[in-house]
């Protein structure tokens, strides 16, 4: 049996999803496994789960997970997503809940014994299948102790002996960190904790136990892999992240094509692309559409239109757009958000739409089917992240010809060609501060208002940009070639 990559991930779509985690893992191990290298993916089953989607079935029952919660079992049921194995762990207590990490009150109480679970059920289930896979790819901190598992069985245990590990790094703000006294019931070594190892302020740190022990750390693009390793954006973990610097590596994101694309999309009213003749009056149906959907003023159809997709958190800088509707309004242009989170950002986002009603739109949840519509329905998609790992929600805009107005920071900076550059597919500003992005803003809709063909051309190329799986899945190939396997 050909030795596998398995990656471990508690978000996977069409499976799970909060954000972007789900979309990659969507995308990513499928990608590879179409390029010939033998993938599965590892995922908690969720409640909201049904086993009628994609004939998920039984595939082992009581599957011991063993200390510290002795004799704590799993169930585990299996789907064969598109000929790629996706294996999920099923313990009722534990993930059949509303959500996946926290509700509005906040962070689930149990979620490191959640995830401790999770990662030994997964190192459990690995056993049990009898094959050791190549390489174990675990993603952000709710699989960071996969790795550490890994590290200290291997110097003793002959079937992990030639198994190498992968920690992804999707979103460093969110570490896992816990009490010191959760250590203790991971079933790690007393020798893990230290200053290089899980330990951090006092306080027991699951992505870094991850960082720490893993082969080969990644993450999501080249800027922001050289932005964490100083204090700005390395939230604490820039000196791990330096002493590891010779094993971290950035490699950019890809976009699932096969689900965001204007030319095949089934949530859009009608669709388009740029070859395309009748690609802009396509474009234009989708956005009166989109304001007739939201109920907002039918004239806006010959105005700039922007669109904001993502979660209402200070990360995503909702707090400096809210701060700039006034000015944005005085330019008769139409805004739309779709966002949940913070409840603040919320409520002050629905206020703004009864001010300006008709000209605002706030929509406070999550509907996967609208996002596709905003891509689609907007001239100029806003992204004023604080700080951007790599953000998918920009790659999307460009290929929904929709240019970004972004911070120049993280995989924004690596996926947008700033204007006034003649190779422009977006706009860019210099730090988060409400003043830059509303002057980049007004730039963009100076431009939208004032050179109908310029625009035109820019929306060509953003459309034509390449972020597809297939180029950023060759970097993991090379990646893993580095740890000793070629699939090729
Ligand atoms: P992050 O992972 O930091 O949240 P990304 O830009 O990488 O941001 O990915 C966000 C993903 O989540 C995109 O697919 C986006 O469309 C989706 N998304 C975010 N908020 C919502 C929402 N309220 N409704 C529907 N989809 C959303």
């Amino acid at each position: 049996m050909r030795r596998e990559v398995v990656f471990v991930t508690s978000e996977m779509y069409p499976f799970s999803k909060s954000g972007g985690l789900g979309d990659v893992l969507g995308a990513q191990p499928l990608a590879l496994h179409r390029m010939g290298v033998p993938t599965s993916v590892i995922t908690p089953f969720y409640g909201r789960l049904r086993t009628a989607d994609y004939g998920i079935h039984l595939t082992i029952s009581d599957c011991h997970v063993g200390y510290p919660w002795d004799p704590i079992t799993c169930d585990v049921y299996e789907a064969d997503y598109h000929g790629m194995k996706v294996y999920f762990v099923h313990r009722g207590e534990y993930f059949d809940r509303r959500y996946y990490y926290n509700d509005h009150k906040g962070d689930y109480f149990d979620n490191c014994e959640r995830f401790i679970f999770f990662c030994r059920a997964v190192m459990a289930l690995l056993r049990r299948l009898g094959t050791p896979p190549a390489v174990l790819h675990a993603n952000d901190w709710q699989s960071g102790l996969v790795p550490a598992y890994l590290h200290f069985w291997r110097q003793t245990d002959p079937f992990w002996a030639d198994t190498r590990s992968v920690m992804t790094i999707h979103n460093l703000a969110f570490q896992g960190r816990f009490a010191s006294r959760l250590f203790t019931g991971c079933g790690l070594p007393p020798q893990a904790w230290t200053m290089s190892g899980v330990e951090f302020w006092g306080d027991f740190n699951v992505l870094k136990a991850g960082i720490a022990y893993a082969d080969m750390v990644t993450t999501v693009s080249p800027s922001y892999a050289r932005e964490i390793l100083g204090p700005a954006y390395g939230c604490g973990l820039e000196g791990i992240l330096q002493a590891r610097q010779h094993a971290l590596h950035g490699i950019l994101n890809g976009a699932d094509y096969g689900i965001w694309n204007p030319a095949q999309d089934k949530f859009l009213p009608c669709r388009y692309g740029p070859e395309d003749p009748q690609g802009f009056a396509g474009k234009q149906r989708c956005k009166t559409a989109l304001l007739d959907e939201l109920g907002l003023a039918p004239e806006l159809a010959h105005r700039p239109v922007l669109g904001f997709i993502g979660r209402l958190r200070g990360q995503k800088g909702i707090d400096l757009l809210l701060d700039i509707v006034p000015r944005l309004m005085e330019r008769d242009v139409g805004v739309i958000i779709l966002g949940e989170g913070n409840l603040a950002h919320e409520a002050r986002a629905l206020d703004l739409m009864e001010t300006y009603r008709g000209r605002l739109c706030a929509v406070v949840g999550y509907t996967e089917d609208l996002a596709h519509r905003i891509q689609a329905g907007s001239d100029i998609f806003l992204m004023p992240s604080r700080y951007e790992p790599c953000g998918l929600t920009q790659m999307y805009a460009l290929r929904y010809g929709t240019p970004p107005v972004a911070t120049a920071v993280g995989g924004l900076r690596d996926t947008i060609m700033p204007w006034p550059s003649p190779e422009a597919t977006g706009f860019t500003f210099g730090r988060s501060d409400p003043q830059l992005f509303l002057e980049a803003i007004l730039d963009a809709v100076h431009y939208w208002e004032h050179d109908t063909e310029g625009w035109r051309a820019m929306m060509i190329r953003a459309m034509r940009q390449d972020f597809s799986w297939e180029r950023a899945g060759r970097s993991y190939v090379n990646l893993y070639r580095q740890l000793g396997f070629d699939f090729s």
